[in-house]
């Protein structure tokens, strides 16, 4: 009424995403209904994105290579989303037996419209009409993750190993969401994967900044899309374990309009708080490209990356050695995702006359370390303790790149692992205890 302050019944909409190793079996299933159930209960809309069971996707990989060892993209993605079609089957029959109304939807039914990528789909918009219908008749909506729709070629296409991810994170944008719940198999984002680094310590709380560097360099707790995408839409996101009740990470986005609840003095305070360092991850899906003799002139680097930019591979660290006065050729080396390795080389290698450098060099045996936080941009030092703890360990540098807010180096393969726990305690990040992954087989 007009004039008078009126007393709004706000009810929330709460987005929960469970991933596959909390959906492993039947009884992962009805344990994650019964959460899912009591958050309905306590009077929240509730919208949930599944992931596919346990290392399904993985299972069905394999089979699709055993079949063929080039499977045709819209094949292979038709294959791929039948995992999650089961999983989010399966939860709206137990949330039902539960006694509540409950309904699953495909990617394509819940609006989840993409380009046409298949593997790699983005998603351009999402019209989740037939989620309201459902919600608005009291229903909990269930949305089979990682999956999605083209309009053009009326295909259905996947998002990208760990897409789930950023299917919650879209529902959550396209419908206001209060909240988006990440739940997983440890407590929230540490600052290392403490499957690696048993004295990883959980963060409270992380800038959408710090997670995307975390997320884009193997911290898998996330996928980087979604975290993007979260980003941009300014969801909050509250990354937790499915396994108990404890509080996890909170992902925000200090510059968004909305901010985290608490007075300004609170946030003042928790800024202040904020360490230096967030994490340190790993990395070992990438590879060495060594193009050996290139021609000191200027306009070759272009050329060279010109070339493997065709390929549509995301170059990440570069290094150009100094030229030998003697031959007036120098190496230049980068890396590319193993997954295109083999297709760069392949540009490369038909090009080599024209570009005029003498051989290539693969490597496969590398690992990534990237230390990341916003903290380095005012504080110095930061790579030198980086690089003396290394050396201290006997470890070697292979490459070395920056950001503002990230130092990555490349080191042999096999002691990524060692790297990653000496940074760790080198940089005061190491908790009393130990962590505790509740489960899944870290695939
Ligand atoms: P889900 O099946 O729930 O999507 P994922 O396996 O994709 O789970 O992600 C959770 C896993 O991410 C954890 O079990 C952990 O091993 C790994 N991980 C890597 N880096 C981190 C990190 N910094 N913090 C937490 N977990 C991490
Ligand atoms: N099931 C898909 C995968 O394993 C998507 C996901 O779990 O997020 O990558
Ligand atoms: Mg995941």
């Amino acid at each position: 009424m007009p004039g008078f302050p009126t007393l709004e019944c706000h009810v929330s909409l709460i987005v929960q995403k469970f991933g596959g190793s909390s959906v492993s079996d039947a009884e992962g299933i009805r344990r994650v209904a019964k959460r899912i159930v009591e958050t309905r209960k306590a009077g929240n809309d509730v919208v949930v994105a599944v992931s596919a069971m346990g290392d399904t996707t993985d299972e069905l990989l394999d089979l699709a290579h055993e079949v063929t060892p080039i499977p045709a993209p819209r094949e292979l993605d038709m294959l791929l989303t039948a995992g999650e079609r089961i999983s989010m089957a399966l939860l709206a029959m137990a949330i039902k037996s539960m006694g509540h109304d409950a309904r699953s939807f495909t990617g394509s039914q819940a609006g989840m419209i993409t380009d046409a990528q298949h593997g790699s789909a983005r998603i351009v918009d999402v019209t989740p009409v037939r989620l309201r219908e459902a919600l608005d008749e009291g229903a909990i909506v269930i949305v089979a993750g990682f999956q999605g729709f083209n309009r053009d070629t009326k295909d259905i296409t996947t998002l990208g190993r760990g897409g789930s991810d950023t299917t919650a994170v879209a529902l959550a944008a396209a419908l206001d969401a209060d909240i988006c719940e990440i739940y997983t198999d440890v407590d929230g984002v540490f600052t290392s994967d403490p499957r690696v680094v048993p004295l990883a310590r959980k963060i409270d709380r992380i800038t959408s900044e710090e997670m995307l560097e975390l997320a884009a360099n193997g911290a898998k707790v996330l996928y980087i899309r979604a975290v993007e995408y979260a980003r941009r839409h300014n969801v909050t996101l509250h990354v937790r374990s499915s396994f108990n009740n404890n509080e996890g990470t909170i992902v925000y986005n200090p510059d968004a309009p909305i901010r985290l609840g608490g007075s300004a003095a609170e946030r003042e305070e928790n800024a202040v708080e904020d360490p230096m360092i967030a994490g340190v991850a790993a990395d070992l899906s990438e590879a060495k490209i060594t193009v050996v003799g290139v021609p000191d002139i200027p306009g070759k680097a272009a050329q060279i990356f010109k070339i493997v930019a065709k390929t549509n591979a995301n170059v990440d660290m570069i290094v150009q050695n100094v030229s030998s006065a003697a031959t007036g050729r120098t190496d230049i080396s980068f890396t590319v995702p193993m997954n295109d390795g083999h297709r760069v080389m392949q540009a490369l290698e038909a090009e080599k006359d024209d570009a005029g450098f003498q051989s290539l060099q693969y490597d496969d045996q590398i690992g990534k370390l990237a230390l990341v936080g916003a903290g380095m941009r005012t504080n110095s030092g930061v790579s030198a303790k980086l690089f003396g703890s290394l050396s201290d360990a006997g470890i070697n540098i292979e490459m070395i790149s920056t950001s503002e807010i990230r130092i990555s180096v490349v080191t042999r393969a096999d002691s990524v692992t060692d790297a990653l726990r000496v940074v760790h305690t080198a940089f005061g990040l190491d908790a009393e205890d130990e962590a505790i992954v509740h489960a899944g087989t870290g695939r």
